[in-house]
Protein backbone atom coordinates (compact mmCIF):
# COMPACT_ATOMS: atom_id res chain seq x y z
CA UNK A 1 0.00 0.00 0.00
CA UNK A 2 0.94 3.32 -0.97
CA UNK A 3 0.59 6.57 1.46
CA UNK A 4 -0.37 9.35 0.22
CA UNK A 5 1.11 13.12 1.25
CA UNK A 6 -0.95 15.72 3.15
CA UNK A 7 -0.88 16.75 -0.68
CA UNK A 8 -2.99 14.39 -1.85
CA UNK A 9 -5.87 14.94 0.74
CA UNK A 10 -8.85 16.36 -0.85
CA UNK A 11 -9.98 19.53 0.42
CA UNK A 12 -12.05 19.73 3.68
CA UNK A 13 -13.22 21.88 6.48
CA UNK A 14 -12.72 25.42 4.50
CA UNK A 15 -14.76 27.82 5.95
CA UNK A 16 -15.71 29.87 2.79
CA UNK A 17 -17.75 33.55 2.37
CA UNK A 18 -16.68 34.50 5.50
CA UNK A 19 -18.19 35.52 8.28
CA UNK A 20 -20.62 32.65 8.12
CA UNK A 21 -20.58 31.91 11.77
CA UNK A 22 -23.86 33.35 12.40
CA UNK A 23 -25.55 31.30 10.76
CA UNK A 24 -24.36 28.04 11.93
CA UNK A 25 -26.34 27.44 14.96
CA UNK A 26 -23.90 25.66 16.89
CA UNK A 27 -26.34 25.39 19.89
CA UNK A 28 -28.04 22.51 17.82
CA UNK A 29 -24.82 19.97 18.82
CA UNK A 30 -25.39 19.71 22.50
CA UNK A 31 -26.47 17.38 24.81
CA UNK A 32 -25.64 19.43 28.01
CA UNK A 33 -26.90 23.29 29.10
CA UNK A 34 -24.92 25.55 31.18
CA UNK A 35 -27.46 26.36 34.19
CA UNK A 36 -26.49 29.52 35.67
CA UNK A 37 -26.48 30.45 39.45
CA UNK A 38 -26.56 34.18 39.39
CA UNK A 39 -26.29 34.32 43.63
CA UNK A 40 -22.97 32.18 43.49
CA UNK A 41 -21.90 34.33 40.25
CA UNK A 42 -19.08 37.56 41.01
CA UNK A 43 -19.40 38.40 37.30
CA UNK A 44 -15.24 37.82 36.74
CA UNK A 45 -16.13 37.20 33.23
CA UNK A 46 -13.89 34.12 33.04
CA UNK A 47 -16.58 32.34 31.36
CA UNK A 48 -17.64 34.56 28.79
CA UNK A 49 -13.56 35.21 28.01
CA UNK A 50 -13.07 31.76 27.37
CA UNK A 51 -16.54 30.82 25.89
CA UNK A 52 -15.26 29.45 22.14
CA UNK A 53 -18.49 30.71 20.76
CA UNK A 54 -19.42 33.71 22.37
CA UNK A 55 -22.51 32.19 24.05
CA UNK A 56 -22.37 34.60 26.60
CA UNK A 57 -24.00 37.86 26.44
CA UNK A 58 -22.31 40.35 28.72
CA UNK A 59 -24.24 43.90 29.82
CA UNK A 60 -22.84 46.81 32.02
CA UNK A 61 -20.38 44.07 33.01
CA UNK A 62 -22.68 41.79 34.12
CA UNK A 63 -23.60 38.42 32.69
CA UNK A 64 -26.97 39.08 30.99
CA UNK A 65 -27.79 35.44 29.19
CA UNK A 66 -26.59 32.50 27.66
CA UNK A 67 -26.91 32.38 23.93
CA UNK A 68 -28.14 28.66 23.44
CA UNK A 69 -28.65 29.34 19.87
CA UNK A 70 -25.08 29.04 19.89
CA UNK A 71 -24.04 27.51 23.00
CA UNK A 72 -22.47 23.74 22.26
CA UNK A 73 -22.55 22.79 25.56
CA UNK A 74 -18.63 21.94 26.21
CA UNK A 75 -19.01 22.83 29.67
CA UNK A 76 -15.18 24.84 29.51
CA UNK A 77 -17.87 28.23 31.21
CA UNK A 78 -18.45 25.89 33.93
CA UNK A 79 -14.53 24.46 34.50
CA UNK A 80 -13.25 27.76 34.40
CA UNK A 81 -15.65 29.47 37.71
CA UNK A 82 -14.39 29.65 40.48
CA UNK A 83 -17.42 30.61 42.08
CA UNK A 84 -19.16 27.07 40.70
CA UNK A 85 -21.91 29.86 39.35
CA UNK A 86 -22.24 27.59 36.51
CA UNK A 87 -23.71 24.08 36.25
CA UNK A 88 -23.63 21.60 33.35
CA UNK A 89 -26.95 19.85 32.78
CA UNK A 90 -28.02 17.26 30.47
CA UNK A 91 -30.53 17.67 28.43
CA UNK A 92 -33.68 15.70 28.28
CA UNK A 93 -34.56 13.90 25.15
S1 LIG B 1 -20.99 25.48 27.53
FE1 LIG B 1 -19.28 26.12 26.17
S2 LIG B 1 -20.31 27.12 24.43
FE2 LIG B 1 -21.82 27.00 26.09
S3 LIG B 1 -21.69 28.96 27.17
FE3 LIG B 1 -20.34 27.51 28.23
S4 LIG B 1 -18.30 27.81 27.29
FE4 LIG B 1 -19.83 28.75 25.89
Amino acid sequence: MKFKSWKDLPEGAIVRDVPTSPEFKTGDWKSRTPKYIPEKCTHDLLCWLYCPDSAIHVKDGKIEKFDLDYCKGCGICASICPQDAIEMVEEEV
